[in-house]
């Protein structure tokens, strides 16, 4: 059986807010353009008080700016913008270290090719064993269902008992992983990082960063 570690992307491995900043400046620069708008600003405030999580934020956007555009093109923007983004700090070494001992997988929701593009920009491919993208199989694959990772933990034959999840944020990420049985920790990083909920959606273990998240992971295992 493998001893596996799964890791989310957004958050946990880079900060997702320089990269909605960078979306932001392409959309807005395009709402300039096309229209003679400042929208950055209002876009931002948008991502900032829905969080990224919110699916009407294109919609809420040109409602505010009092344009009749069609948002189909505003999201194409965003799911293919390619801005620039770097992991966190200590993460390449972390990963590393972590896969002398354990097979490695990250597992994304969204936006097929706008996770893919963020792996590539990364350079993600190098450090896991294998990368999954939830949406691939369906909306109802992606978290708060642990469906994939039942499917995960069975296809690929992993001990739950000495397997790790690692993620960032509470509202989706935990409740549901959890009863699988697999140890789960929270990196608190990101956009999510000052959110604080009830138990059953928090992790086993909550860590600042990457590097204390190895510290639980290597002296609960060996
Ligand atoms: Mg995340």
């Amino acid at each position: 059986m493998k001893n596996a570690v799964i890791f989310d992307l957004d958050n946990t491995l880079y900060d997702q807010e320089e990269f909605i900043i960078s979306a932001a400046k392409e959309i807005s620069n395009f709402l300039k353009k096309k229209y003679g708008v400042a929208s950055y600003k209002l876009l931002m405030e948008i991502f900032n008080s829905k969080t990224p999580m919110y699916p009407h934020t294109f919609d809420d956007l040109v409602k505010k700016l009092g344009l009749k555009v069609n948002i189909d093109k505003l999201v194409k923007i965003f799911h293919s913008h390619k801005g620039r983004m770097k992991m966190y700090k200590n993460t390449k070494p972390v990963l590393k270290k972590l896969r002398k001992y354990f097979t490695l997988y990250l597992v994304t929701d969204g936006n097929v090719a706008m996770q893919r593009n963020k792996v590539k920009i990364l350079g993600l491919e190098d450090f896991f064993d294998k990368i999954i993208y939830a949406r691939k199989y369906g909306e109802s694959y992606e978290k708060p269902s642990n469906k994939l990772y039942r499917n995960l933990v069975k296809n690929e034959n992993i001990d739950i008992k000495k397997s790790f999840f690692v993620a960032d944020n509470p509202h989706i990420d935990f409740i549901k992983i959890k009863e699988l049985g697999i140890k789960t920790i929270r990196i608190r990083r990101g956009i999510y990082r000052r959110f604080f909920l009830d138990e059953s959606h928090e992790a086993d273990y909550c860590v600042e960063d990457i590097q204390d998240c190895v510290k639980h992971i290597l002296i609960k295992n060996f």
